[in-house]
């Protein structure tokens, strides 16, 4: 089978996927709903179900469509800045 890769670099060595916030999310579903990719499951927590990061890798990179479509903000990513740079590193260390 075949590795997915990100310009050249195995998608699972790039740190880009969302984290949650559990502290502002509400539980509403739009997230799971939203995103086309499967990156987002539900899961039973105290009663209650959650959304969790359910596969990570399947984000695409530089995606950051579900941060906007929280309303409580609960949805971040990290620096697209900071993610280049890592896969600079990554790709340069692979030459
Ligand atoms: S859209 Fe935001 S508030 Fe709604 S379930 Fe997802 S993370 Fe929680
Ligand atoms: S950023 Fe895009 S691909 Fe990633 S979880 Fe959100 S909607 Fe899905």
């Amino acid at each position: 089978m075949s590795e997915n890769t990100f310009h050249g670099v195995p998608r699972s060595n790039i740190p880009w996927y969302p984290t949650i916030n559990y502290e502002k999310c509400l539980s509403c579903g739009k997230c799971v709903k939203y995103c086309k990719h499967d990156v987002y499951g539900f899961e039973e927590k105290q009663g209650k179900k959650v959304p969790f990061v359910k596969n990570a890798d399947n984000c695409i990179v530089y995606c950051n469509g579900c941060d906007a479509i929280c309303a409580s903000g609960a949805i971040s990513h990290p620096s697209k800045m900071e993610t280049g740079r890592i896969i600079s590193k990554l790709r340069k260390e692979a030459e």
